[in-house]
């Protein structure tokens, strides 16, 4: 039987440079001189899912720079393992990581030769990010005293093959993630946001998504709590980036903090909250800045927030849909609307019908509109 944990994931930001992964791993010392049972996620370095689909793009439009941005990738992290570790401590760790890095090389050479990144080679090539990460990081957290253990998150979360936004097999996974926490009572260093189809492909959960593999892990051991550390105070009525005079949001219900997440508050994933609510989990937003902050409880209580709360979406595309007849817009219409937009797995923002058109808004990809149309 598994005793109660805590789940801790912390995202790009919070792993973004050397100095940080320090401060991070101070939080995890005091959790581990406590005595207390958890689990931690941990995303990408900070804009390495958006770098690795930036050289595979390059790649597969022919472009050779593809080639500048692999070896940024790669100096990016080797700098950071020689920034972290004393020069003793560092080779296996390189030798480990050049091999990873030169299976990446050979990947993205197959792109450039193929002009092509399928969805399928995509998930393999952002996996890089979090393998590397976590990798860098366990290493680290060992270093500095932790009995911290790498878990490659494709070993346990069992997902479909619907690469770029895989679904997770919740009966297997349930199974591995219980039978791997039994026989490895170390500190698990996981992995967010890749995991593996039943053939053992690499699959990805949708961007942002280590949030949902912190709370499956929850879900499946579970958990006492959820902690996600951000760069802000918790969740607020807007994002500061857009907005000065945000307010932080102390409690919210599970109900409403998908409302927020699924309408594009960034600052969780929207598939994070059902498996949290299915169990009652408690999820706690709260600041790796300023860990004196209570932040954001998001739990099974209703709440009386009266702050309206604002949503910024760029990159939005309106699409207005008519009859060339100008016949009404009826059901039979719309049906078939909806269905294209499910095959293409379009997510509709905001929708408006009037008598003879249909408008929808969506986000901008630069790929899959164009075939929608
Ligand atoms: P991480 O790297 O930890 O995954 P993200 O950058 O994905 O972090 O999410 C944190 C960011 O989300 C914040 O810096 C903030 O700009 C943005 N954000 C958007 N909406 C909100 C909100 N309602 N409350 C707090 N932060 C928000
Ligand atoms: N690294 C992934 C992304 O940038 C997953 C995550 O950060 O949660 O989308
Ligand atoms: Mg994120």
């Amino acid at each position: 039987m598994i005793i109660l944990m805590k789940v801790l994931k912390f995202g790009g930001s919070s792993v973004a440079k050397p100095e940080r992964i320090k401060g991070i791993a101070n939080i995890l010392k005091d959790y581990y001189k406590r005595g207390e049972k958890f689990a931690v996620v941990f995303s990408a370095f900070g804009g390495v899912t958006d770098y690795l689909i930036k050289m595979s793009s390059a790649a597969a439009n022919g472009e050779e720079s593809y080639l500048d941005h692999f070896n940024s990738f790669s100096k990016r992290h080797i700098d950071s393992v020689n920034e972290l570790f004393i020069e003793g401590d560092r080779k296996d760790i390189l030798l480990e990581l050049k091999n990873n890095h030169d299976v990446l090389k050979g990947l993205l050479k197959g792109v450039f030769l193929v002009r092509e990144a399928s969805p399928r080679t995509m998930d393999y090539v952002l996996s890089f990010g979090e393998r590397n990460s976590n990798f860098i990081i366990s290493h680290y957290l060992r270093k500095e005293g932790i009995n911290a253990n790498y878990l490659d998150a494709r070993k346990v979360i069992k997902t479909d093959k619907k690469f770029g936004a895989a679904k997770v097999d919740l009966d297997t996974t349930f199974n591995n993630i219980q039978e791997y926490f039994t026989n490895h009572p170390e500190i698990q260093i996981t992995t967010g946001f890749i995991a593996s189809s039943k053939g053992g492909l690499t699959t990805t959960l949708g961007r942002g998504g280590s949030d949902f593999t912190a709370a499956v892990l929850a879900n499946v051991l579970n958990a006492e709590k959820v902690i996600i550390w951000k760069d802000v105070d918790g969740v607020l009525n807007a994002d500061p980036r857009y907005f000065s005079d945000t307010k932080l949001i102390r409690q919210l219900s599970f109900t409403d903090a998908i409302e927020l997440a699924y309408y594009g508050a960034k600052v969780i994933h929207p598939k994070t909250i059902q498996p949290l609510k299915e169990k009652k989990i408690p999820l706690h937003v709260r600041s790796f800045k300023n860990v004196n902050k209570s932040g954001t409880i998001i739990n099974s209580e209703s709440c009386n927030n009266k702050n309206p709360s604002y949503i910024v979406k760029e990159n939005q595309v309106l699409i207005s849909i008519s009859d060339l007849e100008l016949s009404f817009i009826v059901e039979e219409h719309l049906s078939y609307i909806f269905m294209l937009l499910s095959n293409f797995n379009i997510t509709i923002n905001l929708m408006q019908n009037s008598a003879v058109s249909f408008s929808i808004c969506v986000d901008n990809h630069s790929y899959k509109i164009p075939l929608l149309i």
